[in-house]
């Protein structure tokens, strides 16, 4: 075995040698614990038939763990002067593959489909630029890709957020976002010492895991989502209120609003934070007709 790369000696070598300064706008945090790394590979129960995604492998600290773990590694990465680090830091590992991309913009399927052919069971794996949290993941559940789940690092207050139940007050429209395609739990809390350089919030790995059916059917997805929206845009106000003002033509479609609550039992009074996911797509429903 190698040594490994997330030491704080080995790390600040790296970086010496090839003379390295991070770059805040591209969210570089890089990990120098190695325990933690092992904590997160293990949340991914990984074996060498399954292979892993990763965004934004910095000098490959979260990369060579999964690399011993997994059949095969992609890893996303945008900043071009980490190219000529990877491949010294990851040399030993010849099931790593690095793409040099913003993964927003990548075609993620097209390349799991020339890279990862013959892996049934994928995972993504990363500690994720906090400043695209939310699109990234967003991207990577809406595309329609061949995954298992995700074992992913973020800032705590993003994770406390995806993994919120109904009635909390970190519950809103990015819980029901994430929580329709996949179970969400909060795995690990941690401190802000393992990284170089320390960022300023706290973080938390999260993990995913698809579910095989989604946890309500609804008629039009879209407009699902547009109304667990509408209802969060005042925290503070009622359903009815939100839906009036937020939905198209709302205020003017009062009697029709109140009608759906009713078919849905749903009470109009209540406030968006106390519906469940199978309430919401109750409600999306039985508003459909009225909207579009
Ligand atoms: N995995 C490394 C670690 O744990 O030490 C680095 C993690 S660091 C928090 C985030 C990494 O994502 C950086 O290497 C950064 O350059 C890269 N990154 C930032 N935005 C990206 C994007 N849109 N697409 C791909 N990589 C990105």
């Amino acid at each position: 075995m190698h040594k490994d790369i997330a030491t704080p000696i080995r790390t600040q070598e790296i970086l010496k040698k090839y003379g390295f300064s991070f770059k805040k706008s591209l969210g570089q945090n890089f990990l120098i614990d190695p325990n933690i790394l092992r904590n997160i590979v293990g949340h991914a129960d990984l074996t060498k038939d399954s292979a892993a995604i990763e965004v934004g492998p910095g000098i490959g600290a979260l990369t060579e763990h999964l690399a011993r773990e997994a059949g095969k590694v992609m890893s996303f990465e945008i900043d071009q002067r980490l190219l000529p680090v990877l491949e010294d830091t990851l040399s030993p590992y010849d099931n790593v593959k690095i793409v040099h991309s913003d993964v927003l913009k990548a075609d993620v399927k097209g390349l799991i489909d020339s890279e990862l052919a013959g892996f049934k069971d994928i995972m993504v794996v990363a500690n994720l630029p906090y400043y695209v949290t939310t699109p990234i993941l967003m991207k990577l559940l809406t595309e329609n890709l061949p995954l298992r789940g995700f074992v992913v690092m973020m800032q705590k207050e993003v994770a406390d957020r995806i993994s919120a139940k109904p009635g909390t007050k970190a519950y809103g429209s990015l819980s029901i976002a994430v929580q329709y395609y996949c179970t969400a739990e909060v795995a690990m809390i941690v401190p802000k010492t393992v990284f170089m350089p320390q960022p300023n919030v706290d973080s938390a790995v999260l993990k995913l895991i698809r579910h095989e059916e989604p946890p309500v059917t609804v008629i039009d997805e879209e407009f699902f989502f547009s109304v667990t929206r509408a209802a969060f845009a005042q925290r503070r106000k009622t359903l009815l209120n939100n839906l009036q003002s937020q939905l198209p033509n709302g205020k003017a479609k009062k009697e029709e609003i109140l009608r759906a609550l009713e078919q849905a039992d749903v009470e109009p009074s209540r406030r968006g934070e106390t519906l469940s996911i199978a309430e919401f797509g109750a409600l999306a429903d039985a508003l459909h007709p009225y909207f579009n």
